[in-house]
């Protein structure tokens, strides 16, 4: 491990440097006093890095060595695979999430269920609860919604993932879902993120609107450390300064955790482009780099959406977007996991052709 020591630090918080030092069995290898660079020898653990980086005289941990954190991907080492009923999330697996934004109505939840399988989904996403900017913004059927979540699981086959605000709804969540949500806003929720390490259901963790890709790896971090390995990160867009679209859809970021990280990713494009139009384009620019599927939101009534409205997909576009994931797996030799059978030869396998359609209308 090479640390870099706050310069000038105090002869007692230098101490703490080499307590801990022998306390995780480091040896000292040398340290430069001009540059403050301390190297260190010993066995890794992953929490090592956290705890150094504690440390008043520690400025930084500019490599961690053998301190490999349980998100880290070791050299070689091969993706980690995520599964929900059909749909395999990593290891060459792509696979696709839809429905609408919240749970709205039983016949409309199964009208979107149906839908979003035909197109090739494999997970139907809801929420039940929704963590509304405003209080005053419909904040979703709450238990209720998870009761026709559960109906229209039944009626389509296709495993639910919805959103679990609070560490004391965990339970509940969890004898209806297949698969946790952490919103955006809940990113750094450490009650709820211990909760969820405690779990065996796998869980898909957003990143935070505002939060770094190290923070939103620590935010996994959590629920490996608790004991829960099927964690899945999705990439749903950061605050950026111009409004053309809702959030910023960080690519770079989707590349860079696939090769750090062991985890599989996710794009969410629905929530970074903000409307309808651009989430096809953001949906192809995910997978292009590398992510191991995408979640979207699809409603056929707009007029009558509750939340998300203009970033709801038809159902034909949603088709549209499935086609899309199928031939960009085609290139990457990646499989496109889906319960139904893409259309055979001869039929029109997207509303819009790719060879003509334009890509933003
Ligand atoms: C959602 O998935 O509906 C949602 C609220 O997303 P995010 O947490 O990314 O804003
Ligand atoms: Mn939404």
């Amino acid at each position: 491990m090479l640390l870099r020591l706050r310069q000038p630090s105090t002869e007692s918080d230098r101490r703490s440097v080499l307590d801990l030092c022998r306390e995780t069995g480091y040896r000292v290898l040398d340290l430069n006093e001009e540059t403050g660079f301390l190297r260190l020898e010993g066995e890794g653990d992953p929490s090592h890095r956290s705890r150094f980086e504690d440390l008043t005289a520690v400025q930084s941990v500019v490599h961690a060595g053998g301190a490999r954190e349980l998100h880290e991907r070791r050299v070689g080492q091969a993706d980690s695979q995520v599964e929900v009923g059909a749909a395999r999330f990593g290891g060459g697996c792509v696979s696709l999430i839809a429905g609408p934004c919240a749970v709205e109505s039983r016949d409309r939840l199964i009208e979107i269920a149906l839908a979003a399988r035909d197109a090739g989904a494999t997970v139907l996403r809801g929420g039940a609860w929704k963590p509304r900017t405003s209080p005053y913004s419909f904040q979703g059927l709450g238990r209720e919604g998870l009761e026709l979540l559960a109906e229209a699981r039944a009626a389509s086959g296709l495993p639910v993932v919805t959103e679990v605000l609070d560490p004391r709804d965990v339970q509940a969540v969890g004898e209806f879902a297949d698969m946790f949500q952490v919103g955006s806003r809940n990113m750094a929720n450490s009650a709820l993120l211990f909760e969820l390490g405690r779990q065996s259901k796998p869980v898909l963790l957003k990143r935070g609107m505002a939060a770094t890709a190290r923070e939103f790896l620590l935010a996994a971090e959590y629920m490996l450390a608790g004991g829960n390995s099927a964690v899945v990160l999705c990439e749903r867009g950061v605050r950026g300064f111009d409004s053309v679209t809702r959030n910023l859809l960080d690519v770079g970021a989707v590349a860079w955790l696939k090769a750090t990280s062991h985890l599989p990713v996710l794009v969410d494009p629905s929530h970074a482009a903000g409307r309808a139009s651009l989430v096809r384009p953001l949906a192809r620019a995910g997978l292009v780099c590398g992510a191991d599927g995408l979640i979207v939101e699809v409603h056929p009534e707009t007029s009558e959406v509750h939340s998300d409205g203009a970033q709801a997909l038809s159902f034909g576009e949603l088709r549209t977007v499935a086609a899309d994931m199928r031939a960009l797996c085609g290139l990457d030799g990646r499989a496109f996991m889906e319960t139904v059978e893409p259309p055979t030869r001869g039929e029109t396998p997207t509303d819009q052709p790719l060879a003509t359609a334009p890509l933003v209308d």
